[in-house]
């Protein structure tokens, strides 16, 4: 049977599926991760956007200038404020599912860090992933 990866948001408005397997998942300490989920980081999973589905609810976006230059646009509930998705302008292809709105979160593996220079001393950091002071690919 196919994986189907499910999730949603805390007030369940927003539901979504996608085909799985689980895609790679990065921690990200920018700062405006922090400011858009009230956390210490935020864990990302990579999803090919034309997989992902929403079967219920609709998102609410916002979108900024990333240090990058580029547009970052963050999905949203527009009921309960979750943070669902992210969006780069520059890999229209492909979204961000927040780790923590998966059904299944446990399952997630991160395989690195980014923007660390920014990292909070409250974060736990693994030793062991790769780190990047900034974005990984800029
Ligand atoms: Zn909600
Ligand atoms: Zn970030």
């Amino acid at each position: 049977m196919k994986t189907i990866l499910r999730g949603g948001c805390l007030c369940g408005a927003v539901r979504y599926e996608c085909p799985g397997p689980l895609g790679e998942a990065s921690y990200c300490h920018c700062d405006d991760c922090k400011r858009a989920t009230g956390g210490p980081y935020t864990v990302g999973v990579l999803t090919p956007a034309a997989t992902l589905r929403i079967v219920s609810g609709q998102v609410k976006s916002y979108t900024s200038i990333a240090d990058s230059g580029r547009k970052i646009t963050r999905q949203f509930c527009p009921e309960c404020g979750a943070p669902l998705f992210t969006r780069a302008e520059k890999c229209p292809d492909l979204v961000f599912i927040k780790a923590g709105s998966l059904d299944e979160p446990q399952h997630v593996k991160p395989t690195c860090q980014i923007w660390t220079k920014c990292a909070v001393p409250w974060a736990y950091i693994d030793e062991t992933l790769p780190r990047f002071p900034e974005s990984s690919s800029s």
